[in-house]
């Protein structure tokens, strides 16, 4: 019953109410970041009627994800290692860092070809109303990576919206005291209030090309 009641205070707008399985589904999907109601209704549906093989393959890859994946000791990013293939890439540049929200962007940015330093990932963006102060964040480890090793280069790569300006800021103001230590920020011409993953190749990579010193 308490399910039943959360499910129509969740979709008390939606067209239709399904009975069940089908509308626990439903719900799940239609938590996922990205997914409306009617999409989450798409999908459901479509997993309905699918082969039973193609079913069993998503089953699979969902009880594998959790156990899988691991964080790289360094950047923060996902890896099936305890680094990822980046930081194992002796071909980067070791002195420049180009900081990042999500591992998501580490790809948006990967997609350019036009970095080839290492990353380091900050798990989020300062976000003082849901309680994401620089504590939540991989900040300390970062502070470590540049005090430890010859970083010349720190690039800010934050989203361009409120809390990835705030989380700009801060940062600017951490690694301000490092001496001979670069700070830059993305060019703009990048959508405000949008997510870096996505802005096209082009337009990431002139920003990332145009980037200025802070
Ligand atoms: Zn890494």
């Amino acid at each position: 019953m308490a399910a039943a009641c959360r499910i129509s205070a969740r979709w008390a707008w939606a067209d239709a109410l399904y009975e069940g399985v089908v509308q626990d589904l439903i719900d799940e999907l239609g938590r996922l970041p990205g997914i409306g109601p009617k999409s989450a209704q798409r999908i459901a549906f479509h997993l309905l009627s699918a082969d039973p093989a193609d079913i069993g393959r998503l089953q699979e890859v969902l009880g594998k994800v959790k156990e899988g994946v691991q964080f790289c000791e360094i950047c923060g990013n996902v890896s099936e290692q305890e680094t990822c293939r980046i930081c194992r890439d002796t071909r980067r540049d070791l002195t420049v860092i180009c900081v990042v929200e999500e591992p998501k962007d580490v790809l948006a940015v990967e997609r350019t070809r036009e970095f080839r330093g290492r990353y380091h990932v900050l798990g989020g963006a300062l976000d003082p109303l849901s309680g994401i102060g620089p504590e939540q964040l991989r900040m300390r480890e970062l502070l470590q990576r540049i005090g430890a090793a010859d970083v010349t280069e720190v690039i800010i790569a934050t989203d361009p919206n409120t809390e990835g300006e705030a989380t700009a800021t801060y940062l600017v103001r951490m690694l301000r005291d490092f001496p001979g230590l670069s700070v830059t920020r993305l060019a703009s011409g990048l959508p405000m209030g949008g997510d870096l993953e996505f802005a096209d190749e082009l337009t990431l990579g002139r920003a990332l090309s145009g980037r200025r010193v802070l």
